[in-house]
């Protein structure tokens, strides 16, 4: 018979691991709360086409998708830097709606089935073991759960203490959205299509305005709670910079959250494994998440196909951590120790480095399709490094911060490489802990 795989939540990462699982003889079924129809926002996405060739799904019909333009990165002050991302790193732009329905037809045609309407409550446990879990149907039992709830998966945060896996989140390591389109204005034409400014008015956080034919994209990112009004003022002191920007939100208008952390420092148990928000997997600098749910659900789908025993025990399962971490994670955990620089930096910190080229176009460029550290600042680049170091010494309260950023990303990047190559329930508490010191 069949082996029983559970999937709690329809996830992005969750449903493209459903699909292969499902196409190589597992019995899948995806428990999703939301009804059938209604998953996403109101809103477009942005993410790379190679991950799906990777989660084994095909490009999306051409209609429904167009290549994203470059952005231009602005600083506090008005300094400029902009991409020039090669034609075959483009990132695609698509509707979240279209996307979901793409993820979903590839999963029902390879054999998964979907149960709407079905809220998960809880794991159900047996001794160390997650064997099920509650809905508001009813229990269900399987002999795997996958959790891809998103990033407050009620899954995890009710595992036992014992499991070693993170329940919570704190506010630093989360960012608050808030994406609306508005009507269009004007018909004046825009320099920058597309910009993201950076510590916009001094705030943390970012706001980027995508100039559309027929609307302007508004996403306005604060590491703490705000509200209408909040954003309303910051409209003001968009609008002359931005004379298209109008009053009337035609599409969206909701605040939601997006992880920006390193990735859970434990991800699996017997019978249990996380994937995409619920397992932190998003570029902690943009929340980006999309693209690396895809590249660990292969990961997860291959390291359960190979499991020999198939009995889904945590030290099976430690295989998808480590691929995970060697693949993904080691380039993506140092991401929030650069995020955690901007929390230091001080607007004209910002300034300086975009005018003297500590940053570059090419570092921004490299912000399209990133998942690395090792991406965005290319190591093996001496003179550029050697230039950054030279304009950074000019300033010593800012080296401060930079080498202190630097020492943090050197511990991430050490922690990351030396996790245990096989489970050793001690061993991993230790490691566990020491990575999740640094942060
Ligand atoms: C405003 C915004 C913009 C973003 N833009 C981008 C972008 O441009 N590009 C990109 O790559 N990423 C983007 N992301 C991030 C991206 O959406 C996620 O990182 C990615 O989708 C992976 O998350 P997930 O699918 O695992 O979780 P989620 O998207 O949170 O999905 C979880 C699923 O589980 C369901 N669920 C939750 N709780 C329960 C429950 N108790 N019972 C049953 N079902 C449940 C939810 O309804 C949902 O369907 C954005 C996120 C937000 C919020």
């Amino acid at each position: 018979m069949a082996k029983k795989i559970i999937v709690a939540g329809l996830g992005h990462g969750g449903i493209a691991a459903a699909a292969i699982l499902a196409e190589s003889g597992y019995d899948v079924t995806v428990y999703e709360k939301q009804s059938e129809g209604t998953l996403g926002y109101d809103w477009t996405d942005i993410f790379a086409p190679k991950a799906l060739k990777i989660a084994e799904m095909d490009m999306p019909d051409e209609d429904k998708f167009e290549y994203k333009e470059d952005m231009t990165f602005v600083a506090p002050n008005g300094a400029k830097l902009r991409q020039h991302v090669p034609e075959d790193e483009l990132e695609i732009k698509m509707e979240r709606k279209d996307i979901y329905d793409h993820f979903i037809k590839n999963a029902v045609d390879k054999g998964v089935k979907i149960v709407y309407d079905c809220e998960v409550q809880k794991p159900i446990m047996l001794g160390n073991r997650v064997v099920g879990i509650r809905t508001a149907k009813g229990d269900f039992f399987a002999d795997l759960i996958i959790d891809s709830c998103g990033m407050n998966s009620p899954v995890r945060r009710n595992l036992p203490k014992s499991l070693m896996i993170e329940k919570e989140i704190t506010r630093q390591q989360k960012i608050t959205i808030f994406r609306a389109f508005y009507n269009k204005a004007s018909d004046v034409e825009v320099e920058d299509k597309f910009k993201v400014l950076l510590l916009p008015e001094g705030l943390q956080g970012i706001s980027w305005i995508a100039s559309e034919d027929k609307y302007t994209d508004v996403l306005i990112g604060r590491f703490e709670d705000f509200d209408m009004d909040e954003v309303n003022r910051h409209l003001e002191y968009l609008r002359p910079t931005n004379p298209r920007l109008g009053t009337e939100i035609v599409r969206g208008g909701q605040f939601v959250e997006i992880p920006v952390r390193h990735p859970l420092s434990v991800m699996v148990a017997d019978g249990y494994a996380a994937i995409g928000d619920s397992a932190f997997m998003t570029v902690p600098l943009i929340g980006s998440g999309i693209a690396n749910s895809l590249k660990a659900a292969r990961i997860l789908a291959e390291t359960i196909i190979n499991d020999d025993a198939q009995a889904f025990s945590v030290e099976s399962l430690w295989k998808y951590q480590v691929l995970f971490y060697k693949h993904l994670g080691t380039g993506l955990a140092p991401l929030e120790c650069v995020k955690n620089l901007m929390f230091r930096f001080v607007p004209e910190d910002l300034d300086y480095c975009f005018e003297t080229g500590i940053l570059t176009d090419r570092n921004v460029t490299m912000t399209a399709n990133f998942g690395s550290f090792f991406d965005t600042f290319d190591i093996l680049d001496i003179p550029d490094l050697l230039n950054k170091a030279k304009q950074s010494c000019a300033d010593p309260v800012l080296l401060g911060k930079m080498l202190g950023a630097g020492n943090r990303i050197t511990a991430v990047t050490a922690a990351c490489l030396a996790i245990p190559r096989k489970w050793d329930r001690k061993l991993v508490e230790i490691w566990a802990k020491a990575y999740t010191k640094i942060f």
